[in-house]
């Protein structure tokens, strides 16, 4: 069986990447710190504990895996975080990924899947974004993606490295089959903090924000859900493997939806109140992210079948009621 290294694969979208690629037929070897993700995650293939940080721990990994591709996913991902602690995103996020494909590169291994940002983009008012956009980040951990997006670019001029890059909008959801799902301790997240509030896990939600320039005042995203986001991952991995060469991809589904109208598809679904308070604007949030996704559909194949708000909500609900995952 051909292994794919999968760095985060103890976390959200990492675990669920593992799951669509065994049922692949590929073996998905879980390269993880377990800073952010679970050991009960890792359930579709091998660990390899070890930090992109610590390059021998990453040469360590290929030595005795010999990964066909690399599905690269770990990082750290909060956007008001990366705000205060910039340092923390280019340390981790940047140098930890120059490490991964340095060592990529060296052993060979040229399919290389990452996983990007639409924060790449910045804020462009009232613009569906398609890969063509400038990309302007306006927060540090969208500045960390848009480097590393960089250096894949660099290494495929010296290297022949091919990499499919991925440029997600607002993940959500979870296994339909309930196996993995969405855990983030601590939460930042809007849907699952807005979960935790109708089941009284927390305290209300607060709304960062409602006098931006949309509808209704709140900040618009494009949510997608986790299984469409993974089954391009592996459609990504075998536009490598046929030598189709480095492409980026959007993956959302071009339709957004405010804070405002997450809450009232989240009371419909659960039957439940959201309580929630508002507050002021959180530094770094764009006004309104909406992906262009025709690239990825026309050329990949993808075909979204779950992305629809009401399905993504009611997947993570049925998660937040039933699973959870120990470290
Ligand atoms: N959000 C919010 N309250 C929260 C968390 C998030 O109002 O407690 C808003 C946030 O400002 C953004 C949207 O929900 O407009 C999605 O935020 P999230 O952190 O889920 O994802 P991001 O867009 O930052 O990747």
């Amino acid at each position: 069986m051909q292994n794919i290294l999968v760095t985060g694969g103890a976390g959200y979208i990492g675990s669920h990447a593992c799951k669509v690629l065994k049922n692949a037929g590929y073996q998905p070897v879980t390269f993880d710190n377990f800073v952010t993700g679970w050991r009960d995650a890792v359930k579709y293939g091998p660990l390899f504990e070890g930090d992109l940080c610590d390059a021998a721990s990453v040469a360590a990994a290929f030595e005795e895996y010999n990964p066909i591709g690399v599905m690269h996913f770990a990082a750290l991902s909060q956007v008001g975080e990366s705000m205060h602690e910039p340092g923390k995103y280019w340390q981790n996020n940047v140098l930890g990924s120059l490490n991964l494909i340095e060592t990529a590169a060296k052993y060979g291994c040229k399919n290389f899947v990452f996983s990007s940002t639409c924060a790449t983009y910045g804020d462009q008012d009232n613009v569906v974004l398609n890969e063509d956009c400038a990309q302007h980040p306006i927060n540090a951990y969208g500045a960390s993606k848009r480097a590393i997006e960089d250096i894949l670019a660099n290494f495929g001029q010296s290297h022949g490295m091919n990499s499919v890059i991925f440029r997600y909008f607002n993940v959500a959801g979870a296994d339909p089959e309930g196996e993995v799902g969405e855990f983030h301790q601590p939460e930042t997240h809007l849907i699952p903090l807005m979960l935790d509030a109708i089941s009284g896990k927390r305290d209300a939600l607060t709304v960062f924000g409602t006098d931006y320039d949309t509808p209704d005042g709140t900040c618009i995203r494009d949510y997608v859900h986790v299984m469409d986001l993974v089954d391009a991952h592996v459609l990504g991995l075998k536009w490598l493997e046929d030598g189709k060469g480095s492409r980026a991809f959007n993956l959302g589904t071009g339709s957004g939806y405010s804070v405002r109208e997450v809450i009232d598809h989240s009371q419909s679904v659960t039957n439940q109140t959201v309580p929630f308070t508002t507050g002021d604007r959180r530094p770094g949030d764009c006004t309104k992210l909406v992906s262009g996704s025709q690239r990825a559909i026309a050329e990949l194949g993808w075909k979204p079948q779950r992305s629809n708000l009401s399905e993504m909500i009611r997947d993570a609900w049925r998660w937040h009621q039933n699973g959870h995952y120990d470290r």
